[in-house]
């Protein structure tokens, strides 16, 4: 059966290995959205903090619900949070990230209403990527606000497009120093002292001069880096294996999978296994761009990934009904395995469904 294994002690090196390369007054946020990028939410915050990471983050309110209920107490960031979960945030003591005015005036209600002043928030300032945020034109707005106001500002970030690409780049220059001119207003203005971030796991290996006082770390706390050279400095925490289901004989010309999506060029044999595209295994892996190891030899995807099982090529490879398969792991990595298919591990990872167990290893 198809199993995702998860090796804390593999987080444990990856944090130690990013926090050495923090400069030492900078703080790291653990991102563990998308239940910790595929992987299992709980147990990995549970370890982050043993570890010592100071705060948690997650996208929706939802999530950040789930790890109170799983008993996770540091300060836990939402980065989207949306204006219906405002009262809900407030009853689990979760810190919004308010990036307009509508997030503004509405979590102020909400406290309102729920009868709290001096509550936790964060702000998003929008430097360039043009998602969510506040503009630099409003910050004198949000001061104003800040005079007399029930919120006790802790941070202020914004969040850069690119922070991978080779410098010097322009785009993220232009990013920083816009950041920098809204650092410098609320230095200035606020009698709020507000923390300041600015980095994602490739920008705290491209930019150590901006680690300031935050960085908010993701998918290297998982093994990757968006970098060959910054890779070597992490390992993979996620291995998916799965057994083979079923071989077949096949003649050539036989044809194999939903509206024969490939045709035998000779004799082979095929094997089935059980993972599919309802598992997040997308059809984009098929027809050759994804590949599976069975005993150490790469066996490529035949045809169109079905809802629960695909087809492999696998020639003369030895093996049998029920040998074991490498999905992820040691031998294939998810950034190359995505990259071949157009896509990136973030999504290969994150899209990993709930269908697969997961078992953790420590
Ligand atoms: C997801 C996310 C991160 C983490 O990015 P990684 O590249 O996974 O380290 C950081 N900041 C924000 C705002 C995010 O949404």
């Amino acid at each position: 059966m198809t199993l995702l294994e998860i090796d804390l002690k593999k987080l444990e090196h990856n944090y130690s290995s990013l926090r050495k390369r923090l400069n030492h007054h900078s703080k790291m946020i653990g991102v563990i959205k998308a239940n910790a990028y595929g992987s299992l939410s709980g147990p990995i915050a549970e370890k982050l903090v043993d570890l010592g990471v100071e705060a948690l983050a997650v996208a929706y309110a939802q999530e950040a619900v789930e790890l109170r209920e799983y008993g996770i107490k540091i300060p836990l960031m939402v980065f989207y949070p949306q204006v219906e979960s405002f009262r809900e945030i407030i009853h689990h003591k979760i810190e919004p990230v308010l990036y307009s005015k509508r997030t503004w005036e509405k979590f102020k209600q909400a406290l309102r209403v729920e009868k709290k002043s001096t509550y936790p928030i964060h702000i998003k300032y929008n430097t360039g990527l043009n998602r969510v945020g506040f503009h630099l034109n409003e910050a004198d707005w949000i001061m104003e606000q800040l005079k007399d106001s029930s919120f006790n500002l802790k941070s202020i970030y914004s969040h850069l497009a690119q922070t991978e690409a080779p410098k010097p780049n322009e785009k993220t220059e232009n990013q920083i120093s816009l950041f920098k001119q809204i650092m410098d207003k609320h230095s200035q203005a606020s009698s709020q002292k507000p923390d300041f971030h600015l980095l994602n796991t490739s920008g705290v290996f491209n930019y150590p001069e901006y680690h300031l006082d935050w960085v908010r770390i993701g998918l290297g706390l998982y093994g990757f880096a968006n970098h060959p050279e910054w890779n070597k400095t992490l390992q993979p925490i996620a291995q998916l294996k799965t057994k083979i289901t079923q071989i077949h004989q096949i003649t050539l010309g036989e044809t194999v999978g939903y509206n024969c999506g490939w045709k035998a060029p000779k004799n082979t044999r095929i094997a089935v296994l059980p993972i599919g595209h309802a598992d997040g295994f997308s059809r984009q892996y098929g027809h050759g761009k994804g590949w599976v190891l069975i005993n150490g030899q790469k066996a490529h995807i035949v045809g169109n990934v079905c809802m629960d099982m695909l087809m492999v090529d696998i020639g003369d490879i030895p093996c049998n009904e029920g040998s074991e398969v490498v999905i992820l792991g040691s031998g294939i990595r998810a950034d190359e395995l995505a990259e071949n298919a157009g896509t990136i591990s973030y999504e290969l990872l994150t899209a990993l469904g709930n269908r697969i167990p997961r078992v953790l290893k420590s």
